[in-house]
């Protein structure tokens, strides 16, 4: 109850949720009171959750912030969300997100952009995208935790613009199904919370082999909130040169170093690695992800789902309900995708993406032949003022430019709040461990705690 008062109180500044169900949320505290009074809790009784509007919540509109599918309301529960009620979860609300998942500000929000917590001045800052909207409300200590899904960064961008952390897992630890689908190769569902102990419960109760879904791993789930506790003397952290970017802020660097001697000081062993390919990565990625959007948003066509424009006829109405349930940036990556994937340039742009994605792949193969984790900067920047990129579409994708690498590989990701900039901002570092193996960036995350 004083979690959901909070939430509704600060909504009006932070416009971080995009709906709230009272009924809802009031039947599960009570069910957690009824569980924890019997000494029958699970792994996170009686903790407000709040869901990102990309997952099917049964009942509850899932609109993934679109105009599209305003008023649309699943029918169904996404795996995700049943496995944190299943494991006590108590759902105190939707969160606000770039449309579709397409983004890095929130400012593509169909109720416009969720505003950061963390101030400098007047100045409003965004909370970073898309997962903006939980990472506002995990900030301004409005939930226990919050649901991401990281496509390039989606999760460790808005993390480390709030001072959370952000966390994905390996490609296929935390099931998709019931999540509206962005660029599926690519899509990674999991948690953002105050601290990496919390980060890894909540990665728990949400990871499991998922049989609706055919890309779940099969790999039962480690005791991550253990892991979280390891020690780290004697791991081997790598810095992976490629990734001391030219142009890059000086507090950045600074921050980077404070992270190496904090892990130096932990009994770690730091070797310098190189990752390549890591030049090719961004516009790898903007291949990729709008390919495979252009392809799943394509079920949007007023008949299946959400809403209907009537034209005067079928490919009017098709044409009508999309021009106007989509906003701007969606419609870009639209035209991205159909144009890399038309017969002409096919293998100039997606397949050469592919092979791309293929040696990204075998850089970090390589690169964790010599260490067991990776630490660099989660972003260029601490938050920027909303509005400030939003008509620069190639100065927004530059935001994702350390996170998008570890989508194209599918490997466990995570940022971890390290330090502040010059005005008091957040600051995240980032760890990445190769594909299953979590439990080492949970230990190395908590390490920079
Ligand atoms: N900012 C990136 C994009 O706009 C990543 C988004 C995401 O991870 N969902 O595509």
């Amino acid at each position: 109850d004083a979690a959901l008062s909070a939430s509704e109180a600060a909504n009006g500044a932070l416009n971080a949720f995009s709906s709230f169900d009272a009924d809802k949320t009031m039947a599960m505290a009570r069910a957690s009171d009824d569980r924890l009074a019997k000494g029958e809790g699970g792994l996170i009784e009686g903790a407000p959750i709040a869901m990102k509007d990309l997952f099917a919540v049964e009942g509850v509109e899932t609109a993934a912030s679109s105009n599209i599918l305003k008023g649309f309301k699943p029918t169904y529960e996404s795996t995700v969300s049943a496995k944190l009620w299943e494991a006590g979860g108590v759902f105190l609300g939707k969160t606000s997100m770039d449309e579709f998942a397409m983004g890095s500000s929130n400012e593509t929000s169909n109720q416009g952009p969720a505003v950061n917590p963390w101030r400098t001045g007047d100045a409003k800052l965004t909370p970073g995208g898309s997962s903006g909207g939980s990472a506002a409300a995990v900030a301004a200590d409005l939930c226990f935790g919050a649901t991401g899904t990281d496509t390039g960064g989606s999760i460790r961008q808005p993390a480390a613009f709030t001072g959370t952390v952000g966390v994905k897992g390996t490609y296929g630890r935390c099931s998709r199904w019931g999540a509206v689908a962005f660029a599926s190769s690519l899509d990674h569902p999991g948690p953002i919370a105050k601290t990496v102990r919390d980060a890894a419960v909540l990665m728990q109760a949400m990871s499991g082999h998922d049989p609706k879904e055919s890309t779940s791993l099969p790999n039962a789930v480690p005791d991550f909130a253990a892991a979280a506790e390891r020690a780290v003397k004697g791991m081997r952290i790598g810095v992976p040169k490629e990734y001391r970017m030219d142009g890059m802020p000086e507090e950045i660097e600074t921050l980077w170093s404070q992270g190496v001697d904090m892990l130096k000081d932990a009994g770690c062993e730091i070797v310098d690695v190189s990752l390549p390919h890591t030049k090719y990565a961004l516009p790898t990625y903007y291949i990729i992800a709008p390919a495979e959007a252009s392809s799943n948003l394509a079920r949007y066509d007023g008949m299946r789902y959400g809403n209907r424009v009537e034209g005067k006829d079928l490919t009017d109405t098709y044409e009508q309900t999309r021009a106007a349930g989509f906003g701007k940036e969606v419609q870009r990556r639209i035209l991205i995708g159909t144009y890399v994937l038309s017969a002409g340039y096919y293998d100039a742009y997606y397949l050469r993406a592919l092979k791309v994605r293929r040696r990204i792949l075998e850089d970090f193969k390589t690169a964790f032949e010599q260490c067991d984790a990776l630490l660099t900067p989660s972003t260029p920047s601490a938050a920027f003022e909303i509005g400030s990129r939003s008509n620069d579409p190639i100065a927004m994708y530059l935001n994702d430019i350390f996170t998008v690498t570890a989508n194209i590989a599918g490997i466990p990701a995570m940022s971890v709040p390290v330090g502040l900039d010059k005005d008091g901002l957040p600051l995240g570092l980032q760890v990445i461990t190769p594909a299953l193996d979590e439990e080492s960036m949970f230990a190395v995350g908590a390490a920079l705690e």
